[in-house]
C-alpha cells in the first residue's frame, strides 16, 4: 500500500521502519530533518511538505501532542491534498476532544479517519510488538487493518467513534502511572526498614503483581535507570491532564489522577524534564531522605 507517515519521534521512527520492512511504499515527513534522512536511507521517500504525505491509500500521523497535531494535520493544508479514499490512522495520544473535532472535520471533507493510539515503548514499537486501540467507522477500520496489524501484536477495535480508542489509551495511561507511583511509595517504606528495592520489587513483580506493567517498570525502578528517557516525564502529564479532561467531561472524579498530575508536575520542576516517567518513583524515597 502507499503510506504516508508524519511524525518520526522516538514512536514515529520505529512504527515507519516496520511499515517499510513489511513492504509498504512509505513516504514520511517530520518537522526537523534529521529522522527523514535515517528514514530515507532505510528505504522511504521524503515529502517535502506534510500534505505530500496525504496522497496515499493510507495517512499514519505519530505526532507528539494536540498542538502538533493542529499545527501539522489541521494548519498546512494535508486534509486538502488527500487523495481520494484516503484513510487518516492518528496514532498519537491526544486528547478526547480533540478527536471529536478531527472527525468531524475529517468527514466533512470526506476523509476517512480513525483514532488508533498505541500501548508500547519505542522499543516495543521497534519490534513491531504494540497493541493498537482502534476506533472509527467499520469500513475505514477494515482498510487500515492489514497496515496496523503490521505495526503491533494485536489490534484491538473498541468502537465505532474515533474518541473511543482515545479515551481507552488515557485510561490506560493513568493506570501506568498509578503503578509506577504505588511502587515508588512502596519501595520508599521498604527501603525505609532496610530491604533494598531490587529484593522487594522481585518478590511483589513475580507474584502477586506479575504483569507486563509491573515487570517493566519495577525493573527500571529497581536498577534506578531513568535515562535515556523512552517517555519523558511530560508526555507523562500530558496524558494525565488529558484523563483529568476527559473525565471531567462526563462529571467523573479522580482524585488520584489529581495527585498523580501533581507529583508529575513536581518531578518536572525538580529537574526530571529530561528522564522518563518511570522517574516518578523516586519522589517518595526522596522526600523521605532517603
Ligand atoms: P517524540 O519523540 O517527542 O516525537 C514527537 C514528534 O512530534 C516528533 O516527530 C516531533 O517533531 C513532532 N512535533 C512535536 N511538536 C511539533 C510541532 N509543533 N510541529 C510539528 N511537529 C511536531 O514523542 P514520541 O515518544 O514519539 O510520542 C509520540 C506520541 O506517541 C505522543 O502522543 C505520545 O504520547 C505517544 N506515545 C508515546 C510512547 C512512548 O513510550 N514514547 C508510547 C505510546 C504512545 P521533531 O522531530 O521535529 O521534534
Amino acid at each position: 500500500m502507499d503510506i504516508g507517515f508524519i511524525g518520526l519521534g522516538h514512536m514515529g521512527k520505529a512504527i515507519a521502519a516496520n511499515l517499510i520492512r513489511a513492504g509498504h511504499n512509505v513516504r514520511v515527513w517530520n518537522r526537523s530533518a534529521e529522522p527523514v534522512r535515517e528514514l530515507v536511507a532505510k528505504g522511504a521517500k521524503a515529502a517535502a511538505q506534510p500534505a505530500e504525505a496525504a496522497n496515499a491509500d493510507i495517512l499514519m500521523s505519530m505526532l507528539a501532542d494536540d498542538r502538533a497535531v493542529r499545527a501539522v494535520i489541521l494548519g498546512q493544508g494535508v486534509l486538502d491534498a488527500a487523495r481520494p479514499g484516503l484513510i487518516h490512522a492518528n496514532l498519537a495520544t491526544i486528547s478526547v476532544e480533540l478527536a471529536i473535532e478531527l472527525a468531524r472535520i475529517h468527514a466533512d471533507r470526506k476523509v476517512g479517519y480513525i483514532s488508533a493510539p498505541v500501548f508500547g515503548r519505542p522499543n516495543v514499537a521497534a519490534e513491531g510488538k504494540l497493541n493498537v486501540v482502534v476506533a472509527g467507522e467499520a469500513s475505514a477500520i477494515a482498510k487500515a487493518k492489514p497496515v496496523l496489524d503490521a505495526i503491533g501484536q494485536k489490534t484491538w477495535p473498541v468502537g465505532d467513534r474515533p474518541e473511543h480508542a482515545n479515551a481507552v489509551k488515557v485510561a490506560g495511561n493513568f493506570m501506568l502511572a498509578s503503578a509506577i507511583e504505588t511502587m515508588g511509595e512502596a519501595v520508599a517504606l521498604t527501603r525505609a526498614h532496610g530491604v533494598g528495592a531490587g529484593t522487594f520489587l522481585e518478590i511483589l513483580t513475580n507474584t502477586l503483581f506479575a504483569a507486563p506493567a509491573y515487570k517493566v517498570y519495577g525493573g527500571m525502578i529497581a536498577e534506578e535507570k531513568y535515562q535515556p528517557a523512552g517517555f519523558p516525564m511530560p508526555l507523562a502529564l500530558k496524558d494525565i491532564k488529558l484523563a483529568l479532561s476527559a473525565a471531567e467531561a462526563h462529571n467523573v472524579s479522580m482524585p488520584f489522577a489529581s495527585i498523580l498530575r501533581d507529583h508529575l508536575l513536581e518531578a518536572i520542576a525538580t529537574g526530571g524534564a529530561e528522564t522518563d516517567w518511570a522517574a516518578l518513583a523516586q519522589l517518595a524515597a526522596r522526600k523521605a531522605g532517603l
